[in-house]
């Protein structure tokens, strides 16, 4: 008979959570990451930035790396930070790489029974498409041949395991992350998808429970809730695009990220009760 092999126990300490994040967002993004899920994952979660913010390095203990980056919105800026990520998780002793934006909240626990269904030992490309297809692009080098693959949706978050971080190292680490998004002319997550599934030819993991604004939050299922991953929020005008949950008054969490953590821990001081 033949006995199935287990990947080893995963745990929080496992996994480097990296967040990016711009100094406008400090006040208003950061405070309500650190507010929620950030205490269930002090040790862990980084945050990626472009300032130096005392009064954020005290309140995250530490934990805001000043990448040097420029803070704007461009593609260079945006592949210097996820340069700085990967990076900086090389350096440490994690098994898994996991990224999320500074408007997602992540589902702590429920990340790290949900990266202990894999081996951080295999390679392993986790996250969530935003388009139907795959991306299509034409290679600007000599050939001009069409180059299709899959990318993990930075605004929802993805997962790197360690062995396929290793393998990325001689194209991505030490700034060649820049370089390839410059080449390709493409933000940092397409980057990210063209260096795994096009250069190492591994193929992205589609994980349904992570989630960007790019999706409706309001058609995730209450009784749902606690298997998802991350979550998001976006506003456009009068268009709010918000977990539909209970709990807080809409005046005092616009964006229901509080009702969520009470949600799914209802013991916090600040959660009705
Ligand atoms: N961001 C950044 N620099 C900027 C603007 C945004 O690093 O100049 C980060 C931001 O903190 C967030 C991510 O990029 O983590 C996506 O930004 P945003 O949600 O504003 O835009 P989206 O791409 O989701 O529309
Ligand atoms: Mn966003």
């Amino acid at each position: 008979a033949t006995a199935t092999i287990r990947p080893p126990t995963t745990t929080l300490d496992d996994v480097f959570i990296s967040v990016k994040t711009t100094k406008y967002y400090h006040k208003s993004r950061l405070n309500l990451i650190l507010k929620t899920w950030f205490q269930l994952a002090k040790k862990q979660t980084w945050f990626f930035t472009d300032t130096d913010d005392p009064e954020f390095q005290k309140r995250t203990d530490g934990h805001m790396i000043n990448t040097n980056c420029s803070s704007s919105h461009n593609r260079k800026a945006l592949c210097c930070k996820m340069s700085v990520e990967f990076d900086t998780f090389i350096n440490s002793d994690k098994k898994w790489f996991c990224h999320f934006d500074d408007d997602n909240y992540v589902n702590v626990p429920r990340l790290v029974r949900f990266l202990g269904d894999y081996n951080s030992r295999e390679d392993w490309y986790l996250g969530k498409p935003s388009i139907q297809a795959p991306l299509e692009i034409i290679s600007r080098d000599k050939t001009t041949q069409k180059v299709k693959f899959w990318f993990a949706t930075g605004g929802a978050g993805f997962c790197l395991s360690r062995a396929l971080a290793l393998k990325m190292v001689p194209i991505a680490s030490g700034g060649k992350f820049i370089g390839t998004g410059e080449k390709i002319r493409l933000p940092d997550d397409v980057t990210m998808g063209y260096i795994i599934e096009h250069l190492l030819k591994k193929p992205l993991t589609v994980v349904d429970q992570f989630h960007s604004h790019l999706e409706p939050m309001k058609f995730i299922r209450k009784e749902l809730l606690h298997d998802q991953i991350s979550f998001s929020y976006s506003r456009n005008k009068d268009e709010w695009n918000v977990v539909k949950v209970e709990g807080l008054d809409v005046k005092h969490d616009p964006y229901r990220f509080l009702s969520l953590h009470c949600h799914l821990f209802p013991h916090y001081s600040f959660c009705p009760r």
